[in-house]
């Protein structure tokens, strides 16, 4: 192997020199050393963490050269270039170019010219690659996004699936795992899928301080949206939805409000969406309403908002996907725009995936990620907790710490929405018995006589956000369930009896709409 073991002084020297950094990061230097003698690797760092330098440095060093494993071609470009610019013999291989490009870089390498080289997964692994790859001095192996190999990440993708297949047609090089999100579970799948080593794992802090968690209560989404985006004026940001009808429509309601506005998903065309990424890369475009494949790649530092439309898979997907802000340290804002139904939803769905296995991981991922969008505690403790990482001090900076949900005596209200439910046979869903509560006069009500309940009109002194908090709160805590096969049809349980009776008093939190913390910032 040709890596030179270099003083702690030579790596700082290439630091200053070629990066232009005075200091290590948090990790660098300690996984540096690990790949300088001779040892897998396992980086565990946030996005913006700095990962690249872990396998850069060394491969500037080094005699041979390191291969990188990434799942872009955009991401790959990003990198060569601004290698390139400072001196480093990097190249990449890909699809989208000419024969004769790939002649003269595989020249290069065919000479040793070449320090780093980016690859697709699927490249790396075609025979005759593997035979150079074999043939080539190869110092290190670097794989870019690791989570995406295990089965137990939220990203799995079959061609790095099968990437071990590498590691055993090179066993004597060291290997280099790198990833911004990885649960317990895919951290053990990545090391051994890859067949790793005895690896030095390094794992940094996953906290993202500059970012301040939001939930808000689904209630007008479309208003809320735009309202949200109104204030931001012109900022930076994206909006994820779960669709591709509803990223259209958005992004169309959000152009007519005269945002720089647009759609981005994976039905588009290929044109089509390098026009909005590059156009949102350079501030042409404010806002990006997409779906998930809007995500890796997107190197803009100063992404001032994310919000979810829609509540995400995971609590991975969540992290990574408001990650994109804030990546310049400054303040950045997420916000997830929370609905129990859209929850039940999901999990119905979910229900009839075929594998079995996969279903219960599926059901365990969006089983915490619920509970994040319902926790009465500092977001990030919860999310953070998911990571592994435990805290003991609340955040002070998500909507549970800046705005703690206040507590009242909620027994008569709780009263009200179950004794409505029970009147009503336990036949009707949310909307319906908010009605007979507000006393609606829609002939909805009339027709099958339910203005002439005992509780028509008994929550008419609260809006309708409020006994939709209230009644999310009462299936939060079993009193109430919701069939989601009968189109969410409402069900007392037993724990709703002594609440009923009177028996037992029941606090409840107020429901967090309108959130003071969302207004604008000064
Ligand atoms: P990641 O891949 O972990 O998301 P990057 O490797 O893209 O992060 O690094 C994020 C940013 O931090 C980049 O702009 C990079 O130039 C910068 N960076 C990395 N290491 C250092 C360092 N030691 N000192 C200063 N800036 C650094
Ligand atoms: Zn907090």
């Amino acid at each position: 192997m040709g890596v030179l073991l270099l003083s702690e002084s030579n790596l700082q020297s290439i630091l200053a020199k070629v990066f232009g950094y005075t200091t290590f990061r948090v990790g660098q230097q300690q996984v540096i050393e690990a790949v300088q003698a001779g040892r897998d690797a396992l980086v565990l760092m946030p996005t913006g963490g700095g990962k690249s330098l872990c396998y850069q440095l060394p491969a500037i060093q080094g005699a041979g050269l390191t291969v990188v494993i990434s799942p872009l071609i955009s991401l790959m470009q990003d990198q060569v270039e601004a290698l390139q610019a400072m001196g480093v013999a990097a190249a990449a291989l890909h699809n989208g170019m000419s024969s004769e490009q790939t002649q003269s870089i595989m020249q290069q390498l065919n000479s040793n010219e070449i320090r780093l080289l980016y690859v697709s997964p699927e490249r790396v692994l075609l025979p005759y690659f593997v035979q150079n790859l074999q043939n080539w001095q190869v110092d290190l192996i670097a794989i870019d996004e690791a989570h995406c190999i295990s089965q137990w990440g939220h990203d799995f993708r079959p061609e790095y699936g099968q990437l071990g297949q590498l590691r055993e047609a090179l066993p004597q090089v060291p290997f280099m795992a790198l990833t911004a999100t990885a649960d317990a579970a895919t951290e053990k799948d990545i090391g051994v899928r890859l067949h790793l080593h005895d690896p030095v794992v390094y794992k940094g802090s996953f906290d993202r301080p500059n970012i301040r968690y939001v939930v808000e209560e689904k209630y007008k989404p479309q208003k809320q949206l735009r309202d949200y985006i109104a204030r931001q004026r012109g900022a930076s940001g994206i909006v994820y939805c779960g669709s591709r009808k509803r990223v259209e429509e958005l992004a169309e309601r959000l152009r007519k409000d005269g945002l720089r506005a647009a759609g981005y998903h994976a039905g588009m065309e290929h044109s089509e969406r390098e026009f909005v990424l590059r156009g949102f890369v350079r501030d042409d475009i404010d806002v990006v309403v997409a779906t998930v494949a809007f995500g890796m790649g997107i190197n803009k530092p100063n992404v001032r908002f994310v919000i979810h439309f829609d509540v995400p898979r995971s609590i991975e997907a969540y992290y990574q996907e408001t990650g994109r802000a804030g990546r310049d340290g400054l303040p950045a804002e997420a916000v997830l725009l929370y609905d129990p139904a859209d929850a039940a939803w999901i999990r119905s769905i979910m229900n009839d995936h075929p594998d079995e296995e996969r279903r219960r991981v599926e059901q365990q991922k969006f089983a915490a990620m619920q509970a994040l969008g319902e926790a009465q505690t500092c977001r990030r403790l919860v999310l953070l907790n998911y990571f592994n990482e435990y805290r003991e001090q609340s955040c002070g900076n998500c909507d549970i710490c800046l705005d703690p949900p206040q507590q009242y005596d909620g027994t008569v209200d709780a009263q009200k929405v179950l004794s409505c439910v029970y009147r009503v046979s336990q036949r009707y869903g949310t909307n319906h018995i908010i009605d007979i509560l507000r006393g609606s006069k829609s002939q909805k009500l009339t027709d099958v006589g339910h203005d002439k309940l005992s509780t028509y009109g008994i929550g008419a002194d609260q809006s309708h956000e409020y006994w939709l908090g209230v009644i999310r709160q009462l299936i939060h805590r079993g009193l109430l369930v919701q069939n989601v096969a009968q189109y969410g049809v409402l069900h007392l349980t037993e724990a709703a009896r002594p609440v009923l009776r009177g028996e037992i008093a029941l606090q409840l939190a107020q429901p967090r709409i309108n959130l003071v913390v969302t207004k604008p910032r000064v």
